[in-house]
């Protein structure tokens, strides 16, 4: 197979079609339309085998997570997604694997209605680089630097679940509880078909001050909004959402260091003052999303996670990091 044929089976399987899209894969570039009066929201995230994923994540899997974690970011933005470009690096032109690469992409894709609208094939070490691009009205984007002291801080979903995953994968931890397989497996799913946020984040725009998606860590993630809004974060360890399937398969003290250093969960952080929490919560109850109230933005800086007494929890592991 060459790259052309690589590239022409890739486009035979991600078939969305927009009329914004004036010219799409073929050219030296595409030729897109935004709508008038938005702005554009732009971002791209890279997924390197061994380290964004085990090598034994299936290949459609894979698709769907490139996808994923990049319109995670527009989620958080508060953007509708429009289109994508993708530059895959392969160590072989395997067709069996990019055909079902480009299935679990255009799985997520045409949920989304994002058009595949260029890319680049290359040959190397196993590599994905998406770039995404989205909408929003005039200056309604949701950002990091917003939080207000005062406000409170929520999280959609439930978290920990993918940092979870990933320790079954590899067996790694010595306070895994004997789960039932079905526990497991929610928990591995998480990790390999996360969920971007999308109407939540729309929802969000609306009523939130500040919003990140919980990629690297709970703590790591809310300390970038802490940062940029140049206030402090305090964290009630007690009230952070857990699913049946973590509380099945870990024991409590494993079970915070994966909900508040773990990462890949791709669930919404966010600061909103107490007296929108009911109207935010019904908005995102609309889309399908809930939310928990899980501390208060203070003066100060960094993020504190605290437990019942009002004494500071320091774990072993904070988020992730990859010049750390
Ligand atoms: P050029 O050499 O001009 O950069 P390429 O031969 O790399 O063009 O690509 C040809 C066309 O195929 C371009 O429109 C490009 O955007 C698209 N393309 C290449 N690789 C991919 C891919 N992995 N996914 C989607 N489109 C791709
Ligand atoms: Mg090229």
């Amino acid at each position: 197979m060459s790259e052309f044929d690589l590239i022409d089976l890739i486009r035979a399987r991600c078939p969305i079609d927009r009329a914004d899209v004036r010219l799409g894969i073929g050219d030296d570039a595409a030729i897109l339309a935004p709508p008038p009066g938005h702005e554009l929201v732009v971002t791209t995230d890279t997924l390197i085998e061994g380290v964004h994923f085990p090598a034994s994540t299936g290949a459609r899997d894979l698709g769907w997570k490139a996808l994923a974690v990049n319109l995670s970011d527009l989620a958080a933005m508060g953007a509708t997604p429009a289109w994508a470009l993708l530059a895959l690096t392969l160590p072989q032109a395997d067709r069996a694997f990019v055909a079902d690469f480009a299935d679990g992409f255009a799985e997520l894709a045409a949920q989304h209605r994002v058009a595949l609208v260029g890319g680049d094939t290359t040959s190397g070490p196993l590599g994905v680089t998406v770039v995404v691009h989205g909408f929003v009205p005039p200056e309604r984007a949701l950002r990091r630097d917003g939080a207000r002291v005062g406000d409170q801080v929520f999280v959609t979903g439930v978290i920990g679940d993918a940092a979870g995953g990933l320790a079954c994968l590899e067996r790694r931890s010595p306070y895994l509880l004997e789960a039932s397989a079905d526990a497991r497996a929610a928990l591995i799913e998480r990790l390999e078909r996360p969920t971007p946020r999308i109407a939540a984040g729309i929802a969000l725009r609306d009523g939130a001050t500040a919003c990140i998606d919980v990629s690297d860590g709970l703590l790591a993630d809310l300390g970038h909004i802490a940062e940029r809004s140049g206030v402090g974060i305090e964290l009630d360890a007690w009230k952070l959402p857990t699913s049946s399937a973590l509380l099945a398969t870990f024991e409590e003290s494993e079970r915070l260091v994966l909900q508040a250093g773990g990462g890949d969960d791709y669930e919404l952080a966010f600061t909103a003052p107490l007296d929108r929490a009911t109207s935010i919560e019904r908005d995102l109850a609309r889309v399908g999303c809930g939310a928990t109230r899980i501390g208060s933005v203070v003066a100060g800086r960094g993020v504190r996670l605290l437990d019942a007494g009002g004494g500071e929890i320091v774990l072993a592991r904070g988020g992730w990091n990859h010049f750390a």
